[in-house]
């Protein structure tokens, strides 16, 4: 579908997509025209708003009264590609095309010009007098070398005051320039040669490397366990994409993984790549944007949004960790990042990897029906074998009334501490206790504002609601019953197993990675480098531990409770606890010339499919198993689910409108849909509003989306009633 940006000479008229609510609109082209695709802003009323200049004009509102386009900005214009990409994406996540264009133009002062700014560079470099904070402004200069700060920005990620980095300045430590802003990236260097591949590696590489080479679409699952050598084979992918002038793009889950990821790309390519996530700064995030339309960043590594920048030739997309949920976003826009990069790169003619040890059921499915091609690398780099897994049948353990570690993990650990080894025990579960009960009255103490339990936090000494955050400070008596001194946490979570090993085993260095432990990324990578250089004996986590950070002296897994997850009505409960279970227990590596790591699965349930499918290894036969019942049931991948989320603060009037909205749902029907619900959300009450959920089935081929769009076309909203639509939902919360 491509064609050539049009141009539209002055006083034309246009058709504006603005970033509002009203959408298109018509204008007329300013004094120096204006290519399709360009930013701009146009009146709205009193206000001033951003536009993407969309298409000829088409309305039939008379010319003479059209006002016209106050500014072009100074940006790259988006390609047809790219307008296009919005435009499907709208369409299949049923988002209305103002939020594509805000999801799309998500950067700081976009409408100001780029203009000279004050940044701070490396001066001399030595610290004539050192304190911890100027230290810390040091790690931060180093740690993001090429990146340019404000003086602010920098004391920011420090957590210090811009006064050291002033004094830094003044000692000449560092020095404070003018210098333009949105610099290009330093260029990476593909013809650098990459690590010796094996034998799997090396086919994998020349099939992809070949597949970017080719110009076209495809989409390639690259499977193989935690350390088998994925990350260097899509390198070889991202090379040959910058050999060919194009750009790359890495899709990681998290934050934390990208550290060392960035270490990486730095080592194999001599210069680091843009990053695109919540922890850069604004300067960073207005840089990227633009040198991503300019083609001058070659390889982003981002979280999802980044799947949003306007590319200006994107020729490669890498999904590390596809399976992963936070590839789903479940707010505002509800959307895949993994399918929206098959989109885009179909349109863009690119290639997609889609990386992962635990591949998600429908991108196995779609290697299996050769939509997707496969590779897989079969054993771990320069080992042959995985952790040896067994199950610890809690039934037949003395367990201890208060306490979760059964006595054989208890002594696998011990003998891990006389080896001077790692142990990981793992719970996903933060806090000290899921439940705080009352042994008067049986009270559960549960949030205001959510039909949730409150947690309680040990470290933080509150109570906190995982659904919306509000905390608490623990009460000492029951709210309930007012009876004093009676309140007792139930269950444990990674907090309670802190303290339990604290008891177990005095003498060891024990940490806690839960993702609410920290304050900043920063804090969290800092601890997750002092893991790996072997400062700790025992690791407690929750499932932040589960991804991609290398713990080289790690040989034992202990999972507290690998039933968590194996219950619930949810769809994919059993594929999120085998992906799960199966990262973890990856986590255990082999200390050269040592026996294999150990993964040991505490259990009630040691004869359920998914353990044992955990334990045999044999994961082609879990998922053919899970495929056979998703197909008998003509759930996803083999038929297709939307979500509806309707939520107001008066239970009676969303229940009312869900009950009226399902009376209108014949054009679902039309197309084979079945409509279940309304009924109230599983998570009934969330911040004070009332959640009701319906779920729509549909076969595979139906047009479900254009269905939808017939059903809630001309249905009015009650005032403060809000209604989401969540094609593909993972969640059903
Ligand atoms: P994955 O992405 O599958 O987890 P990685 O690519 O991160 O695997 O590889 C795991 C470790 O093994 C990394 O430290 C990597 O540098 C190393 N490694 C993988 N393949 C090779 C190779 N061919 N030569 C040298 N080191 C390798
Ligand atoms: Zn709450």
């Amino acid at each position: 579908m491509s064609h050539a940006p049009v141009f539209f000479p002055p006083g034309a008229r246009i058709a504006v997509l603005t970033c509002e609510p009203v959408g298109v609109l018509d204008y007329l082209a300013p004094e120096d025209g204006v290519r399709q695709g360009q930013l701009v802003l146009v009146p709205l009323g009193p206000r001033r708003v951003l536009g993407l200049v969309w298409a000829e004009g088409t309305g039939d509102f008379d010319l003479a009264k059209l006002r016209a386009v106050g500014r072009v900005l100074d940006a790259e214009p988006f390609s047809p590609g790219f307008l296009d990409f919005l435009t499907r994406a709208a369409e299949y996540t049923l988002t209305p095309l103002p939020l594509m264009l805000r999801m799309a133009t998500r950067a700081p002062d976009i409408d100001q010009p780029p203009a000279a700014r004050r940044i701070i560079v490396p001066g001399s470099g030595v610290i004539p007098r050192v304190t911890e904070a100027r230290t810390r402004v040091m790690a931060v200069m180093a740690e993001h070398g090429g990146a340019s700060f404000a003086a602010s920005e920098l004391a920011q990620l420090a957590g210090v005051g811009t006064s050291v980095v002033k004094g830094l300045v003044g000692t000449g430590t560092l020095a404070e320039i003018e210098a333009p802003r949105d610099l290009p990236y330093p260029a990476l260097d593909p013809g650098r040669p990459g690590k010796a591949l094996d034998g799997d590696q090396q086919a994998a590489s020349d099939r992809l490397r070949g597949a970017v080479r080719g110009g076209a679409y495809g989409t390639t699952l690259l499977r193989g366990v935690t350390g088998s050598g994925k990350t260097e084979v899509y390198l070889e992918a991202v090379a040959e994409c910058l050999a060919q002038g194009r750009q790359a793009l890495v899709l990681l889950p998290e934050i934390a993984l990208s550290a060392e990821f960035l270490d990486r790309v730095e080592a194999r390519f001599g210069a680091r790549p843009g990053e695109w996530h919540s922890g850069i700064t604004r300067t960073e995030r207005r840089r990227l944007w633009h040198m991503a339309g300019r083609g001058q960043v070659g390889l982003v590594v981002g979280a999802r949004s980044a799947l949003f920048l306007p590319f200006r030739d994107l020729g490669l997309i890498v999904v590390d960790e596809e399976h992963d949920g936070s590839y789903k976003q479940e707010d505002v826009v509800y959307y895949s990042a993994r399918d929206m990069a098959v989109l885009r790169a179909s349109i863009a003619r690119a290639q997609v990897v889609l990386a992962s040890a635990t591949p998600s059921l429908e991108s196995w499915a779609n290697a299996a029906s050769g939509k997707y091609a496969r590779l897989d690398l079969r054993s771990r780099y320069g080992e042959a074998e995985l952790p040896q897994m067994a199950a610890i049948d809690l039934r037949a353990e003395a367990m201890e009334p208060g306490r979760w570690i059964s006595p054989t993990l208890a002594a696998a650990v011990t003998a891990r501490l006389a080896k001077g080894e790692q142990s990981l025990i793992f719970l996903n579960r933060r806090g000290f206790a899921p439940v705080t009960v009352c042994r008067a009255c049986g009270e559960q103490i549960g949030c205001h504002q959510c039909d949730a339990r409150m947690v309680e936090h040990r470290f933080q000494n509150r109570l906190v609601c995982h659904q919306c955050g509000e905390t608490r400070p623990i009460p000492l008596a029951c709210p309930s019953c007012g009876v004093e001194g009676k309140l007792a946490p139930i269950g444990p979570g990674v907090e309670r197993i802190a303290e339990e090993v604290a008891a177990r085993f005095p003498d060891a260095k024990a940490t806690v990675l839960s993702s609410d432990l920290f304050h900043s990324a920063r804090a969290l990578k800092e601890t997750i480098a002092e893991i790996s250089e072997g400062d700790t004996d025992i690791i407690i986590g929750t499932q932040i531990v589960a991804k991609g950070h290398n713990f080289p002296r790690l040989t034992l897994v202990g999972v507290v409770d690998a039933d968590l997850g194996l219950q619930g009505a949810d769809l994919r409960a059993a594929e999120r606890s085998f992906q799960l279970m199966r990262q973890v227990a990856g986590r255990a590596g082999r200390i050269s010339g040592a026996a294999p790591g150990v993964a040991l699965l505490q259990t009630h349930q040691p004869d359920h499919a998914v353990i044992r499918a955990i334990l045999s290894g044999q994961d082609e036969a879990f998922w053919d198993a899970e495929a056979a019942g998703r197909q008998a049931a003509g759930m996803p991948p083999y038929g297709r689910l939307a979500g509806i989320i309707l939520s107001h603060p008066d239970l009676d009037v969303v229940s009312d409108f869900a009950r009226h909205l399902a009376g209108l749902a014949a054009p679902l029907a039309e197309v084979g849909a079945e409509l279940w619900g309304p009924a109230p959300a599983p998570i009934a009450r969330v911040r004070g509003r009332h959640r009701m959920r319906m779920l729509i089935r549909a076969p595979r081929q139906a047009p479900l989306q254009a269905a939808i769009s017939d059903w809630l076309a001309g249905v009015r909203l009650p005032t403060n009633l809000r209604l989401s639509v969540d094609i593909d939902p993972q969640s059903f919360l």
